[in-house]
């Protein structure tokens, strides 16, 4: 199998050369740019498996290249994870709001990163796959999207059809953030019968009914939800 591509786009000359030396350690291929036009020609002319994008950086900065990159039909698909300072959620949401995958917060481990690489790559390779699973087994819960039933610790527990949904929704992508934008939208839509629209109220009550499993739905601070990754 060739080496996976990955294009690392950093200005910190320090911060580049840590997280060029991990990836390359876990056999990536690694280019870089310090510069948001240059990564924009990059992606176009090497087509990366994947983006690690600073957000921070001087003239067009990682925002407005995430935006192009989705905007272009030979870019779109190619995944982005974002790397920002702590305290810039607003902007990981906007990120994902424009089709970013995944987010890293500095100061991170190598662990971590290689983690996230690890993780969105694999989504990536699953996604030409069937659809959502019918049967999800973590931990000690099984959702079963025939029955519309949920197991916890073997018994049958009552989710509404809004939770049943919100629940089946982030399972079927583990590891991956959804910001409450996002999972409005694609869990529950226009959907006139849902009264509450926080998705807030909906993942309490999951989690409470998700007992001791209640881990398995991880708050992401201030940027959304996401299902516990397979990996850790
Ligand atoms: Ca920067």
């Amino acid at each position: 199998m060739p080496r996976e591509k990955i294009l690392v786009v950093e200005d910190e000359a320090d911060i580049l050369e840590v997280i060029q030396y991990n990836l390359e350690r876990e056999g990536y291929a690694v280019t870089t740019s310090a510069d948001g036009g240059e990564a924009l020609r990059m992606a176009r002319s090497e087509s990366p498996d994947l983006l690690l994008l600073d957000l921070m950086l001087p003239g067009m900065d990682g925002l407005e290249v995430c935006r192009r990159l989705k905007e272009d039909t030979l870019t779109r698909t190619m995944p982005v994870i974002m790397v920002t300072a702590k305290g810039e959620e607003s902007d990981i949401v906007i990120g994902l709001g424009m089709g970013a995958d995944d987010y890293v917060i500095k100061p991170f481990s190598p662990r971590e990163l290689v983690a996230r690489v690890r993780a969105v790559l694999r989504r990536g390779s699953l996604r030409d796959g069937a659809g959502p699973a019918e049967r999800i087994q973590r931990d000690g819960v099984l959702i079963d999207a025939v029955k519309h039933q949920v197991l916890v610790d073997g018994d049958p527990v009552p989710f509404t059809a809004t939770e049943f949904r919100l629940l089946h929704f982030l399972a079927s992508h583990p590891g991956r953030v959804f910001t409450r934008n996002q999972l409005l939208s694609r869990v529950i839509g226009d959907d006139a019968i849902v009264i509450d629209r926080n998705i807030d109220v909906h993942v309490r009550a999951i989690r409470k009914k998700l007992g001791s499993n209640r881990a398995l739905v991880e708050t992401q601070r201030g940027v959304g939800y996401r299902f516990k990754d397979e990996s850790n």
